[in-house]
């Protein structure tokens, strides 16, 4: 998805390392993966309630609960 607006944030993802550039953009914890994400454009209105870096884990919540040992995999 490209797109040559200023506007559009690209933020180039290495395998596991963040090479973009520091902004000004927030950033949270997912609270299933515990993996950090950034702002994106289509949270703007809801940015205070999202607590999920996809639409996987938000349907993920609930078996968080469950929490799996990872250490087998
Ligand atoms: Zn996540």
């Amino acid at each position: 998805m490209l797109s040559g607006t200023a506007g559009d944030f690209i933020v180039p993802v290495a395998l596991g390392k963040i090479t973009m550039r520091k902004s000004d953009l927030p950033e949270k914890i997912c609270a299933v993966c515990d993996r950090p994400f950034l702002w994106r454009k289509k949270w703007k209105t809801v940015w205070d309630e999202v607590r999920y870096c996809s639409d996987a884990c938000r349907r993920n919540r609930s078996q968080n609960n469950l929490k799996k040992d990872k250490d087998a995999v």
